[in-house]
């Protein structure tokens, strides 16, 4: 697989996307993180992709995907192309990890998540990223099964430039350690299938919650390592619940199959969009939701983003 194998598209066209889990329905946290997209890759006259991914087989909810698109559509949020899933790339996975396995950087571990736990020193950032000691680095013991393929970090700082944020560093080594790339029972982790599909796909954009800044030195480390551009990122406020707390899917759910938000939509819309920095005049409340979108298109200014604080309620 080569740079040839990608979808075609003009090296300078913005290429965006958003890329839900079909785990859940989505709440108004993941219309932030749509629309913020969405309009990050429409004011700059490119496209905007959307990608189902729907790795985890055990976590999906039947008909979910679905109910995603059918609300994307209710909002007006309409992405270019087909959809993509990620469930259908599990060759090219594949073949990326191959590519590491072959340039030594890939190594069988047999620690539970126990043993990991019991033996870390630094705290973890995330549950994925639970800072390992690197014990299976030089073999595994004997006897003991592969519970997961780790690619190894190395102890030096990883900074990219964020477009709200600006600089952002993080030290593999302290944060996380060598992180898994596939577990023992075949499936391959989110930071090495987000960094094969945004490649393929040619997304030179990626706008999501900040809530998913933390994998983001682990996916360019990935990216560097393959040979993969660096997209341009943009981590957005999170959108939070009353008493602070991140919102689950459970919380302020936007379904069209629960009906929840017929009729709404433009409500919604304009407070996603308020929440973004935008100023809606008064009046765009009677448009419909792609002619508000439209407005947002002409009027919406990134740097508008950086103003804005990185928690807020609503
Ligand atoms: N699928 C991930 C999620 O729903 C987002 C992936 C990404 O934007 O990189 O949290």
């Amino acid at each position: 697989m080569s740079a040839d194998s990608r979808e075609g598209h003009s090296d300078r066209q913005v290429v965006g996307r958003f890329a839900p889990s079909p785990t859940g329905a989505l709440h108004t946290g993941s219309l932030v993180a749509a629309v913020g997209s969405y309009l990050m890759a429409k004011q700059a006259g490119g496209r905007w992709l959307l990608r189902l991914d729907d790795l985890d087989a055990q976590r999906q909810v039947p008909g979910m995907a679905d109910d995603i698109m059918r609300t994307l559509e209710s909002f007006g949020l309409l992405w270019d192309g087909e959809v993509n899933r990620q469930s259908r790339h599990l060759k090219e996975y594949q073949y990326f990890f191959e590519t590491l396995q072959q340039s030594g950087m890939v190594y069988p571990c047999g620690c539970s998540r126990k043993e990991i736990a019991r033996s870390a020193s630094a705290p973890h950032v995330d549950d994925d990223c639970m800072s390992y000691p690197g014990s299976c680095r030089g073999g595994m013991k004997v006897g003991s099964p592969v519970r997961s393929w780790r690619v190894r970090v190395q102890d030096e700082e990883i900074c990219f430039s964020d477009l709200r944020k600006g600089r952002v560093c993080q030290n593999l080594s302290d944060a996380c350690g060598d992180f898994i790339l596939k577990r023992g029972d075949g499936e391959f982790a989110y930071q090495l299938a987000v960094v094969v599909d945004d490649y393929l796909a040619g997304v030179n954009q990626v706008v999501r919650g900040d809530d998913l800044i933390v994998s983001t030195p682990r996916q360019i480390y990935l990216q560097r390592l393959l040979g993969f551009p660096e997209p341009a990122y943009c981590h957005l406020p999170l959108v939070v619940g009353p008493n602070g707390s991140k919102l689950s899917k459970r919380d302020h759910l936007i379904s069209h199959q629960l009906g929840n938000t017929a009729g709404r939509e433009q409500d919604l819309l304009i407070t996603a969009i308020c929440f973004l920095g935008l100023s809606p005049p008064q009046e765009l409340d009677r448009y419909s939701c792609g002619d508000i979108l439209e407005w947002c298109v002409t009027h919406f200014k990134p740097l508008q983003l950086s103003a804005h604080s990185s928690v807020t309620a609503i």
